[in-house]
């Protein structure tokens, strides 16, 4: 998609600090790290949310979760544990319109939704 950030980080028309990359899924950091790690984890097919990639791109769902499992235990981080989160929508607190899978880790994460 021409006006999508992450679309233009997969093109390369952007530069981003990527940490992972097949044929199937880019991993980068997020810019605003909400964590001591935080990545961000897409697929290069563009989808709009985790539902309508379900629909049209769940090949994607399994090879960014592959992508997590290779890149977490490359880098030491199944040893310790990690979190990763999909917003969806405006209650969810979706910002950016490419599906994308957070990574957090490098710390003790506070219970979820409090
Ligand atoms: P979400 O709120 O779930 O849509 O997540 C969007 C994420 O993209 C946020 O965590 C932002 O910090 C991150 N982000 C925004 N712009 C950039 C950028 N240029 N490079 C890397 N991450 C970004
Ligand atoms: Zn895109």
């Amino acid at each position: 998609m021409s006006d999508c950030l992450f679309c233009k980080f997969v093109s390369g028309e952007l530069k981003t600090d990527i940490v992972f990359e097949n044929d199937q899924v880019l991993g980068f950091k997020d810019i605003y790290p909400q964590a001591k790690e935080h990545y961000l984890f897409i697929s290069k097919k563009h989808t709009e949310n985790i539902n309508e990639m379900m629909s049209s791109d769940s090949e994607g769902v399994l090879a960014v979760y592959a992508a997590i499992k290779e890149f977490t235990t490359e880098a030491g981080l199944s040893d310790t544990g990690f979190r990763v989160v999909t917003n969806l929508g405006r209650d969810g607190g979706q910002t950016i319109f490419h599906t994308h899978f957070h990574v957090l880790a490098g710390e003790a994460l506070g219970s979820f939704g409090s």
